[in-house]
């Protein structure tokens, strides 16, 4: 997971340690020859205008160059924000995104001294860190468990809704989820609300077989709103704390279908409405999810194929471009390799041993 993404990241930061050690490396000269040089004798004046300046003065003067030189300035950090910039936009890192880390680096490296006895590998590495992670903290939480529990307290099931275009692991998701949810205790219903196709409603049967989760449907063709009504109908009739509601794989383009979706929002009041992303295609994920939150709003994101994907570009930017956190992670083919996402399990991919 992330590996092209992390090597890159690597070299900036074996980068930035060399420009951090140099210049803390110069400080410690300037140190050494300061105890050895004797107190400045009055400067010469040049003109017979000026009076020769005050030695103390001079002192003073010496100091405040020795405190500027000392900082890092911008132009000594140019070509690493540049690396770090090329190494973000080479992993398909939406450009806003991949700005806003350059910023956070930016601004804890300008005008920052290092210290005498700092250890700057672990500074180079903390920026870089810190950065990424702002980018991974949500705007927002959502916990699905919490929106669960909620509803229950209310006596009603809770609706979530899945969004995403064929193919990049929806019904697998889904069916995921339903097991991550059985496993927890809750009952999961699905509600086959891909109609479009023979093969949505066989696919999602087939993997609900298999994690033992009802599924309620109608005919090929039927609408898919009124599966989903029926579905939370039955939900309620029969004690399920959760709907899964499929809807078909769309692309944010047709509008038809966008329709579609919307009619199935407005119909059914999701509590949650969740769109499901394939980090493999990286900044079409994030475009794709920011379409689907103009058409409708999400909620949140679940991102799949986290561990086929060496780029990382799409579990970096999809939040921050939607203004809407990541909710889980599928990180495999098996019904299991789904987990709650946290920033650490990214840094941790890109930062550690
Ligand atoms: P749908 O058309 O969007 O419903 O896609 P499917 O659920 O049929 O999944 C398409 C393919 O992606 C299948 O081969 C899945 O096994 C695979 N897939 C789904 N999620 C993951 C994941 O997290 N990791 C990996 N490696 N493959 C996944
Ligand atoms: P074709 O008639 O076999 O060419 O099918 P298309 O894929 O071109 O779709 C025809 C129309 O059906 C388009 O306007 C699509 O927006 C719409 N459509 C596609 N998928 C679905 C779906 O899953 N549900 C519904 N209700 N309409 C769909």
């Amino acid at each position: 997971m992330l590996e092209k993404l992390k090597q890159k990241l690597k070299a900036v930061k074996e980068k930035l340690t060399g420009k951090l050690q140099k210049k803390k490396e110069e400080k410690i000269e300037e140190e050494k020859e300061e105890k050895t040089k004797p107190e400045p004798a009055p400067t010469p004046a040049k003109t017979t205008v000026a009076p020769p300046e005050h030695p103390s003065l001079t002192k003073v003067r010496r100091a405040i160059k020795k405190v500027t030189h000392r900082k890092l300035s911008e132009a000594d950090v140019d070509d690493i924000l540049w690396d770090l910039h090329v190494a973000l936009l080479e992993s398909d890192t939406a450009l806003s995104v991949a700005q806003r880390i350059i910023e956070n680096v930016k601004s804890e490296l300008v005008g920052r001294e290092i210290g005498l006895t700092e250890d700057t590998k672990e500074l180079a590495e903390r920026i870089l860190r810190e950065a990424v992670q702002r980018v991974l903290t949500p705007p927002c939480q959502v916990n699905l468990l919490e929106v669960i529990e909620r509803k229950k307290r209310e006596g009603q099931p809770a609706v979530f809704v899945f969004f995403g275009i064929n193919g990049v692991g929806k019904t697998t998701t889904i069916a995921k989820l339903a097991k991550y949810l059985k496993d927890r205790g809750y009952r999961p219903l699905l509600a086959a609300a891909d109609t479009f196709r023979a093969a949505g409603i066989e696919q999602l049967e087939e993997h609900a077989a298999r994690v033992g989760v009802p599924v309620i449907k109608q005919r090929r063709g039927a609408d898919a709103a009124a599966v989903a009504y029926d579905a939370i109908a039955h939900a309620k009739a029969r004690g399920f704390d959760v709907v899964l509601i499929d809807t078909a794989g769309r692309m944010q383009t047709d509008v038809d279908l966008m329709e579609e979706m919307k009619k199935i929002v407005r119909v059914t009041k999701p509590d949650l409405k969740i769109f499901i992303g394939d980090a493999l295609t990286g900044n079409d994920a994030v475009e794709q999810a920011l379409a689907f939150e103009k058409a409708v709003g999400i909620d949140g994101t679940i991102l799949c194929k986290m561990d086929a994907d060496a780029r990382g570009g799409a579990a970096l930017s999809i939040s921050q471009v939607t203004g809407k956190p990541i909710l889980m992670l599928g990180t495999g083919q098996k019904y299991e390799d789904l987990v709650e996402f946290r920033p650490e399990l990214i840094l941790s991919a890109l930062f550690g041993d």
